[in-house]
């Protein structure tokens, strides 16, 4: 079909769109097409056939005008005779800043070894400068993957391993969830070409009849919603994409008849309460899987994502996923900036000021920001990035009810750094659900977690061995550093108690009531009934008060041992 600008204009999602912008969208439409007059893909279509199917993109994903026309022009300063001067005199600075942003981002070569720490590092300035540059970039790869085979084979990994490792985590935490599938699904047939065909074959022969199952739960909970007139707007399933199959069997060792949520299904309701109803209906219908049930309208993942899943035993005993969604939420998780990104004009000035709906959603960018004042080397900033920003995330619980952000694997200290320095720093003991850990236990999706901190603790050294985050690890280090502290003699009281609530809070107040600091106090969860073996360290100073804090500590009520040894 012949490119026009209506067919980008008759596309265009976003509800703020003025007819400034269209005529602006027209106007970037034509000085594209002019320009790269002549040009031809390795594909042999017509090079502007790719910034027009950018800027098709753009369109769907609900940007404004602006980054729509920035994507129809995003390649003329690389690849045309334009100049930066020119395309600021006809279009303004704010779309040269975007045409110039993405094409500084293509400049990197990223191979996944060296770090091009520089360049890396000014992307994601650029990022959060004006993450529109961002926008357009993935809807400039979305094109440039889907042709991607007709590239060299050298080039074609490159670009496969460029998408994988940067650009579809980036698309994740957009929220843009559909989008960073669709890269890493394109992606995969060129990094594992031999997993990929082992997998399509498995795929294949379980797929038909995964399908007749299906049909038969869907007829099921059609039936059962009827009867309890809770209105539907669409039911459906989904098939789980290859990449993340290939990831889950990977990071699970499973065999692929172990997967639950090869197929899921869909249930899109109009209000937030039906989603419950429905919730409660699969739930009385077919009992759940515990520990499968994930709540994410309450707490939405880090990237916005909103849906109930459930996982039950069903039909025929079979285990089946269900996700649980209105149709706003259905639309935020596929494309979400539009809902996720409000555009403002600034009071008194011209500037389009661009900011969040929902500011905390994407609290991550101003974590980023002070990262990189906080780290200096670039280096250790890139590996800071690639360790806490593209890995898997969890997100954890204050005791306020907000989400933390946090990389797979990580510990009560590194939430404690995560919600501020001197929280880490003063670090004593953690909760995690009402109980206290060791505070290297590794936290999971969805812990309340609440730091005890005390006044005059400072880091330990041992904290190194298990914190995840960088940030954590180059704080402690510093303050270790600028304390220069000598190993402590301490004394350590090992009190065995009747597990009960308060327990904790009895034990240190007794030593805060004398003034004593605990350097540290850890809990080890009961081994047999619920007694519980609680570590209280505090400085061999006080050894001639040993006694009589073990008498006091006695006394505490369920309390049934108190020992003490000097280290
Ligand atoms: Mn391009």
């Amino acid at each position: 079909m012949e490119p026009t600008a209506a067919t980008i204009l008759s596309s265009l999602t976003n509800p703020s769109i003025t007819d400034s912008d269209r005529d602006l969208i027209s106007r970037a439409f034509d000085r594209a097409k002019e320009l790269h007059q002549g040009q031809k893909r390795k594909s042999g279509q017509p090079y502007f056939f790719h910034v027009y199917e950018t800027a098709l993109t753009l369109a769907r994903w609900g940007m404004d005008g602006t980054t729509v026309a920035a994507g129809l022009l995003h390649d003329t300063l690389e690849d045309t005779k334009y100049s930066e001067k020119e395309l600021t005199k006809e279009f303004g600075k704010e779309i040269a800043f975007l045409v110039s942003g993405v094409t500084k981002i293509g400049r990197i070569k990223y191979r996944g070894n060296q770090a091009q720490a520089e360049t890396l590092k000014k992307m994601v300035l650029a990022l959060s400068e004006d993450i529109r540059v961002v926008f357009v970039k993935l809807a400039d790869r979305m094109h440039n993957m889907r042709t991607l085979s007709y590239l060299p084979l050298d080039k074609q990994r490159r670009i496969a391993t460029e998408t994988a490792e940067i650009y579809a985590p980036l698309a994740y935490r957009l929220g843009l969830g559909t989008v960073s599938g669709e890269l890493e699904d394109m992606a995969f047939p060129f990094l594992h070409p031999e997993e990929h065909r082992s997998l399509k074959k498995l795929l294949q022969a379980v797929l038909p009849h995964g399908e007749t199952y299906i049909n038969r739960v869907k007829e099921k909970i059609t039936e059962e919603l009827a009867q309890q007139k809770i209105s539907v707007i669409q039911i459906d399933s989904r098939v789980k994409r290859i990449s993340s199959l290939y990831k889950k069997l990977k990071r699970h060792e499973m065999e692929i008849q172990k997967i639950h949520d090869l197929i899921a299904l869909r249930i899109i309701v109009e209000k937030v309460e039906d989603c419950y109803a429905v919730l409660g209906l699969i739930h009385s219908l077919w009992p759940p899987l515990p520990g499968l049930i994930k709540d994410y309208i309450a707490l939405p993942k880090p990237n916005g994502y909103r849906s109930l899943h459930t996982t039950v035993i069903c039909l025929d005993n079979k285990p089946t996923e269900f996700q649980v969604r209105t149709a706003v939420m259905h639309h935020e998780n596929e494309y979400g900036i539009a809902a996720h990104w409000a555009y403002h004009e600034a009071k008194g000035g011209e500037k389009k000021e661009t900011i969040f709906a929902d500011a905390h959603r994407l609290s991550w960018i101003n974590q980023l920001k002070q990262w990189q004042h906080e780290i200096n080397d670039p280096d250790e900033f890139i590996s800071s990035l690639k360790i806490d920003f593209f890995k898997d995330r969890i997100f954890v619980i204050t005791p306020k009810g907000e989400a933390v952000d946090l990389p797979a694997g990580a510990t009560a200290v590194d939430f404690a750094y995560a919600i501020h320095s001197d929280i880490g720093d003063h670090c004593l003991g953690a909760k995690v659900n009402g109980r206290m850990v060791q505070l290297d236990q590794e936290l999971q999706s969805g812990d309340a977690v609440e730091i005890i901190t005390q006044k005059n603790k400072r880091p330990n050294e041992a904290w190194l061995n298990f914190v995840k985050t960088r940030h954590a690890k180059a704080r402690i280090r510093s303050v270790l550093r600028s304390h220069e502290v000598l190993p402590q003699k301490t004394l350590t009281f090992v009190i065995t108690a009747l597990d009960r609530v308060g327990l904790v809070k009895d034990i240190s107040s007794i030593f805060s009531t004398q003034k004593i600091n605990l350097i540290s106090l850890e809990s080890s969860p009961p081994a047999h009934g619920s007694l519980v073996t609680i570590k209280a360290v505090v400085s061999n100073e006080v050894q001639n008060k040993a006694d009589a804090l073990a008498l006091r500590l006695r006394s505490i009520p369920t309390v049934q041992r108190v020992n003490y040894r000097h280290n």
